[in-house]
C-alpha cells in the first residue's frame, strides 16, 4: 500500500567532496531500510524519467536545456552550493519522474501513498533558476502533473523542510489551485518565507508561511503544524497532497537545526495522512528534500515510512 520510489541513478549526481547534499544520504538510507526489514514491506518501484513536456509544466525550455548542456559538457556550478555534474541531468529528470510514477500508481487505485527517495532535491528551484542544491522542482512538477493529467483542481503542498521552499512558492504565488504551506526556520536561507507572504492576485490567501525562530521547541513545532494543516486544508479541500519532506529540522542536523526529534516525523506524517483521508482518499506523495545528518537521516526516514505504512 505504500510505495518507495528509488533508483541508484540518484547516486550518480556528484556534488563533490565535502558537500552536505551527497550520495551517502541515500546509500545509508537504503542500507538502513534493508537492515530494519522495512524494504520488503514497501512496494519498491523504479521511477521513469519525467518527459521534456512534464519538466516544461514548471520550467521553461531554455532553463531545462541549460542544465542539460552543462551536464553534457562535463558539469559546472549554478551558484556557490548548487552543482551540475555530468550525470546530474539524468538523475534530475528521474527525481522529477519519481512522484509522477507514484501518482500514476496511486490514481490507478493500486497504492495508497508514496515516498520518493530522490536527489537532487527540488523546492528551492524556481521555474528559471536552480539554487540551494536543487535543479528541477520535483514537487511543483508533480502538482502540475496531477492537474494536467488527472484533471484534479486543487493540490496541496505541505513543506516541512527547515528551509523555506522559495521555488515552490514562486511557481504558485498567483495560483489559487495549488495551496503552498511551509513551516521553516526564519530568518534563514534562502531569506524568503515571511508571514506576510500569502500569495498575490488570484493566489492571495493560497500561500501560508509559518516562520519559526531557531529555538522553537519540538512540541510547539508539531502543535503549530497540526493547526496550520487542519485549518488550511479545511479551507482549501485538497484533492491530492504532496509533501516536501525535508529532515533538516532534526535537532542534530549539521546545517538546519530546529529542535525536531526523530519521533516527531511520525506525528507530522500522521497529521498529513489524517488530512488526506478526510479530504482526498488518503492520496499522499512525499518527496525527499533536505536532511543532512548522515547517520540519523535514515532513522528519520524510517519513522516517516512506518507512519505512511501505519506500522
Ligand atoms: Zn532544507
Amino acid at each position: 500500500m505504500t510505495l518507495l520510489i528509488y533508483d541508484d541513478i540518484f547516486l550518480q549526481h556528484d556534488t563533490g567532496v565535502g558537500h552536505p547534499e551527497n550520495a551517502q544520504r541515500l546509500e545509508n538510507t537504503v542500507r538502513h531500510l534493508k537492515e530494519r526489514g522495512l524494504w520488503e514491506q514497501l512496494t519498491v518501484v523504479r521511477p521513469r524519467a519525467a518527459s521534456i513536456e512534464e519538466i516544461g509544466l514548471v520550467h521553461p525550455q531554455a532553463y531545462r536545456e541549460t542544465i542539460k548542456k552543462i551536464a553534457d559538457t562535463g558539469g559546472g556550478w549554478l551558484d556557490a552550493d548548487t552543482v551540475v555534474s555530468a550525470a546530474s541531468y539524468d538523475a534530475a529528470i528521474h527525481a522529477a519522474g519519481a512522484p509522477l510514477t507514484a501518482i500514476d500508481l496511486i490514481m490507478k487505485g493500486k497504492e495508497k501513498n508514496a515516498f520518493c527517495l530522490v536527489r537532487p532535491p527540488g523546492h528551492h528551484a524556481t521555474p528559471t533558476r536552480g539554487m540551494g542544491f536543487c535543479l528541477f522542482n520535483n514537487a511543483a512538477i508533480a502538482a502540475r502533473y496531477i492537474q494536467s493529467k488527472y484533471r484534479l483542481e486543487r493540490v496541496f503542498i505541505a513543506d516541512w523542510d527547515v528551509h523555506h521552499g522559495n521555488g515552490t512558492q514562486d511557481t504558485f504565488y498567483s495560483d489559487p489551485t495549488v495551496f503552498y504551506c511551509s513551516m521553516h526556520r526564519y530568518p534563514f536561507y534562502p531569506g524568503s518565507g515571511r508571514k506576510d507572504e500569502t500569495g498575490q492576485g488570484k493566489g492571495k490567501g493560497f500561500t501560508i508561511n509559518v516562520p519559526l525562530p531557531a529555538d522553537t521547541l519540538s512540541k510547539k513545532y508539531t502543535e503549530l503544524f497540526t493547526d496550520v494543516m487542519e485549518q488550511s486544508a479545511a479551507q482549501f479541500s485538497p484533492e491530492f497532497i504532496i509533501v516536501s519532506a525535508g529532515f533538516d529540522t532534526y535537532k542534530k542536523d549539521p546545517i538546519g537545526g530546529l529542535n525536531v526529534e526523530i519521533e516527531d516525523f511520525r506525528t507530522l506524517t500522521e497529521i498529513v495522512m489524517k488530512t488526506a483521508e478526510r479530504h482526498c482518499h488518503g492520496r499522499v506523495v512525499s518527496c525527499l528534500e533536505g536532511g543532512y545528518h548522515l547517520s540519523d537521516l535514515p532513522s528519520c526516514i524510517e519513522t516517516h515510512l512506518k507512519a505512511l505504512l501505519r506500522r
